[in-house]
């Protein structure tokens, strides 16, 4: 299917109409302080999924429940402390229609006005045309986007083109507790007939062009840890006379990647895929740039020079980073300690098509091998102690095109196809449960703030995006069903 604009206009011109309404949406939202985080707000987050169902109720949602999750693993202050629910509702049920379901979060992070913030975080403050308050952005906006969606058509007496299911949770700034459980539970259930997923939980990559996302690193965490002597000793009496951990661990870790980023672990490289010229071509229109990172970083380190080198390193080869040393001497001062155990923290972002067992071993034996070669009497164990498997989609399926064709027609520009260099292990979870693709699909802009003080949300972002959210079922609704 090529792209020929749909006559949206009337969906457009009535979502111009309800913003105020949707805006104050938004408010109410927003005034609802939902931190999943902080166990004596927990009464909020609960406040929060009621708020859904009735908005749910009201916009002629079916088959709406409310998922119970239990009660919170430890560590807890409380430990009957219960987990929020998890919202499910369904919008139309036909047959012959494609069925988007779509997740969102309706926790949000902490905030106060003591951290910094210009404003009352959980108010919507309206400056100009930018929503500041927390979860304006991350990820009450994109989530009140979808109801806003369902309202503009019951308004214009239109039909959706697709059925919509919502799954929406209240713990994804904690963990997401219980939710892995929840879709593997429906996913032969609520969500039987799911043809495609659709999330907006991410941003764009910059402030001016609109993004679809279709990958995401993942990431194995290990640590080192290196034992010798029984107590902590004083270099003055034992140094040069015993064998120190920290000397050993620090060869080791100085030995695991160089100055230029490049893993020096052998055979991580031949796991990674091999950069498609298809794909290699999504690189050349990204709006990106080096003072863009650096202005990131705050600082002039780089270690690439071209955009489409800085992208890649990002998002689709791997990157191994140091993160700290446990049981180091780590304050101010000259204390001459030597440390008896030390445990050395570092992890590897993946990308396809790593092995993470493969990986785990190669890590561990390349290691163990180092630690051989230096001949020493104190002990090492080096384990994984976490990790997330990357995400990547076909960016050329039909519901990427969908989304590509959406944008083209709101924002009158081809969005630019980004991964991402952290993860979302929701979006796996989706995949291989349900058996489907997944979309990520941004409202907001790059320098929104998500878990920061200050977070907004751009008005144009907000309409536009429920003029894409809604454009892209229209736009998916119309390609054949795969079924
Ligand atoms: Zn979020």
């Amino acid at each position: 299917m090529s792209f020929n604009k749909l006559p949206l206009e009337p969906l457009y011109e009535k979502i111009e109409e309800l913003k105020p309404k949707f805006i104050e949406r938004l408010s109410k939202a927003v005034s609802i302080k939902s931190v999943s985080g902080d166990e004596s707000l927990r009464p909020n987050v609960v406040e929060m999924s009621a708020f859904l169902v009735n908005e749910l109720t009201n916009l002629g949602f079916e088959d709406i429940q409310l998922k119970d999750l239990g009660i919170q693993p430890p560590p807890v202050n409380d430990p009957e402390l219960r987990l929020p629910p998890i919202v499910l509702g369904r919008y139309g049920n036909d047959s012959k229609k494609k069925t988007v379901l779509v997740y969102g979060h309706y926790d949000v992070q902490p905030a106060s006005k003591e951290d910094g913030w210009s404003t009352e975080p959980f108010e919507l403050v309206q400056v100009e045309d930018i929503l500041y308050g927390r979860g304006s952005t991350d990820d009450k906006g994109p989530v009140m986007g979808w109801l806003n969606v369902i309202q503009a058509h019951r308004e214009l007496g239109w039909e959706l083109p697709v059925n919509l299911l919502v799954c929406f949770e209240g713990m994804e700034e904690s963990g997401s507790l219980g939710l892995d459980d929840l879709i593997a539970k429906e996913a032969k259930n609520y969500f039987k007939n799911v043809d495609t997923v659709c999330i907006s939980d991410n941003y764009w990559l910059g402030t001016t062009k609109p993004v679809l996302t279709y990958g995401l690193r993942g990431c194995n965490y290990y640590q080192i840890a290196i034992n010798g002597p029984g107590a902590d000793l004083h270099s003055g009496v034992f140094g040069g006379c015993v064998a120190e951990p920290m000397t050993d661990l620090i060869k080791i870790m100085s030995q695991l990647v160089d100055g230029k980023g490049k893993i020096l672990i052998p055979g991580v490289y031949d796991m990674v895929a091999p950069v498609t010229e298809e794909e290699n071509s999504l690189y050349d229109d990204i709006d990106f740039s080096v003072e863009e990172l650096n202005a990131a970083s705050g600082s002039n380190t780089a270690l690439h020079q071209t955009k489409q080198d800085i992208l890649k390193h990002r998002w689709r080869f791997p990157s191994l980073s140091l993160h700290g040393i446990e049981g180091a001497f780590s304050g101010g001062g000259a204390k001459t300690v030597i440390p008896a155990k030390v445990i050395g923290k570092f992890s590897i972002r993946t990308v396809p098509d790593i092995d993470s067992g493969k990986l785990d071993e190669l890590v561990i034996n390349y290691i163990n091998k180092l630690f051989k070669d230096l001949s020493s009497p104190n002990t090492i164990k080096a384990e994984l102690i976490h990790d997330g498997n990357y995400w990547v989609s076909n960016p050329f399926n039909d519901s990427f095109t969908a989304a590509l064709y959406a944008t083209q027609h709101v924002w009158n520009m081809k969005p630019d196809f980004t991964r991402e260099g952290g993860s979302i292990p929701i979006t796996l979870t989706f995949e291989q449960q349900l058996g489907t693709d997944v979309l990520l699909l941004p409202m907001g802009r790059g320098d929104d703030g998500a878990h920061s003080i200050n977070e907004k949300l751009n008005i144009p972002n907000y309409i536009n995006g429920c003029k894409t959210l809604g454009s892209y079922l229209h736009y998916y609704g119309k390609f054949e069903s795969n079924k």
